[in-house]
């Protein structure tokens, strides 16, 4: 396998939004394809007619495009194994599974869903063994192992419903190796029947899988845990094809656990705790029903990409950020824990403020003056890259930005209560008087002169910083928040912070 060209495939089935588990499980793919000059597949598993959701297939290709996952064959793309849908690969399938109910790997079977139930209902009173379609119930169901040659012919030619099973060894011992997990061992007895291609003539997940996977010359299969029962099965399909020495390595990635408590992170954790599970925004189709989405909550794809990349996959070092090219250089699955990672949101947030540290003023400006303009205000891009510049250490997302800022555009029309009662003095008003006159002097209005005039007016008038700088920031802000006073001062300028002080000073009445 080593001299082998690596190519690996994320493989989801659009039955639903893509959850933040499949887009781990798509990046980890993404990252050792690049790592090794590979390739990166994305094909849609949809043969599942039932459980297919209108607009998931589209959902899924625009939540890996945001994420900056991009793959070199797949649908919208194509490539040399195209088709990459497997609902336009039937025919594929169907030769297939031809293949090995000709070379004996597998039956045809024709019980109904109540036969079947009853055979497990007996098993089950009896208590004895399994409950399922395995190498000892399918003797005695109703099956081209157990009609005669005739019988089966019969009833294939009449049109009776089948579906076409494997036919597992009885007792054997399967040696399987997954890069992550290490060796493993399973008794086939353990394992049903699984069938292969389902009445509808529609191949199931396995048969499909292990073939697609074979011809599009997969190389490493890295998915989630959940498909490691799989295993066996699918190395017993590649020995039955005749393909053991083209088979890929498996590797299979640790579960996402909830933030609190035991268990697998599902929709309604987000829900309960208030963060989203998704990439993008969902519509269900069905119910109408919105799901928030990380972009739409103001997450920088780098911020979802590096806090995903962390949940189970461990760089061995302090090193937290990563671009992706870093995580591209520093990537394998040998660092990959077997154990399930504890999603936390609070995290996810911590990541998006270091990438917001991380962006440009400018940057920054130019997003938040949409919502700026939105609140109906007018301003230009340098004036408030020097605002952004003052507070985004105070925030984790952009849109959290105009509660910071609004009082630069909105003025204060009334005073936080608490605040003016202990902080504005009979002094105050008398200080912050004189000090109009102070502040129209001072040329250039920036906030060393502003910085510099001050200090002077509190010496000369020995007057305490307690005094005029709370004063001031009450007049300017309203309330006992926001950043450095002359910083503020300079930015709204002279004439506003006049008419700020002045309107204060007729508004405030002192009640102590
Ligand atoms: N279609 C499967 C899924 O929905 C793919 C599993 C695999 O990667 O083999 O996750």
């Amino acid at each position: 396998m080593s001299e082998q060209k690596v190519r690996v495939r994320f493989a989801p089935s659009p039955t639903g939004p893509l959850h933040i588990g499949g887009v781990r499980t798509a990046l980890y793919n993404y990252l050792f394809a690049r790592k090794h000059n590979g390739d990166f597949i994305l094909r849609i598993e949809d043969t599942d007619k039932n459980r297919y959701i209108e607009g998931a297939e589209s959902y899924i290709l625009e939540s890996l495009k945001w994420s900056g996952i991009y793959w070199d064959e797949g649908p919208e793309k194509g490539g040399l194994y195209a088709p990459y849908r497997q609902s336009e690969r039937k025919d594929i399938y169907k030769k297939h599974v031809s293949y090995l109910l000709d070379k004996g790997h597998a039956y045809y079977a024709f019980d109904t869903p109540e036969e079947i139930e009853n055979m497990r209902k007996k098993i089950e009173r009896e208590n004895k063994g399994n409950a399922q379609y395995d190498s000892i119930t399918r003797k005695f169901m109703c099956n081209s192992l157990t009609l005669s040659e005739e019988e089966t012919r019969k009833r294939l030619e009449s049109g009776q419903e089948y579906v076409v099973r494997t036919l597992v060894p009885e007792n054997e011992e399967l040696k399987l190796t997954d890069i992550i997990r290490g060796k493993l061992r399973v008794n086939t007895s353990t394992l049903d029947d699984k069938i292969l291609m389902k009445a509808d003539g529609l191949p199931t997940y396995h048969l499909a899988n292990v073939v697609d996977d074979y011809l599009m010359k997969i190389s490493h299969v890295i998915r989630g845990e959940e498909w490691l029962p799989s295993v066996p099965l699918h190395v017993l399909l590649y020995r039955f094809f005749g393909w053991e020495n083209q088979m890929p390595e498996f590797a299979h990635l640790p579960l996402l656990f909830k933030p609190d408590g035991k268990g697998k992170l599902s929709k309604r954790d987000g829900e309960r705790l208030g963060f989203p599970v998704f990439p993008l925004m969902w519509k269900d189709p069905k119910t109408g029903e919105l799901s928030n989405g990380y972009k739409e909550s103001g997450y920088f794809p780098e911020a979802f990409i590096n806090t995903l990349a962390l949940l189970g996959w461990n760089p061995g070092t302090e090193q937290e950020l990563f671009t992706m090219q870093e995580m591209i250089r520093e990537f394998s699955l040998e660092k990959v824990n077997k154990a399930g990672a504890r999603f936390s949101p609070e995290k996810a947030k911590w990541f998006n403020h270091q990438y917001l540290m991380r962006k440009s003023s400018e940057e920054i400006a130019r997003e938040l003056l949409k919502i700026v303009n939105e609140k109906g205000h007018d301003t230009t891009l340098g004036k408030l890259t020097q605002i952004v510049t003052l507070v985004k250490d105070r925030v984790n997302f952009i849109h959290e930005l105009w509660e910071q800022i609004s009082f630069f555009f909105e003025p204060p029309e009334s005073f936080d209560e608490k605040i003016v009662k202990k902080k504005w003095k009979e002094k105050t008003s008398e200080v912050l008087n004189k000090l109009i006159q102070i502040i129209a002097d001072i040329e250039p209005f920036s906030p060393e002169n502003i910085d510099k005039a001050l200090n002077e007016f509190m010496r000369k008038n020995d007057v305490s910083a307690g005094v005029v700088m709370i004063g001031l920031r009450i007049c300017l802000v309203g309330e006992a928040k926001g950043p450095d006073v002359k910083e503020i001062m300079a930015i709204l300028g002279h004439s506003e912070v006049k008419k700020r002080i002045k309107f204060a000073l007729n508004n405030i009445k002192i009640k102590n």
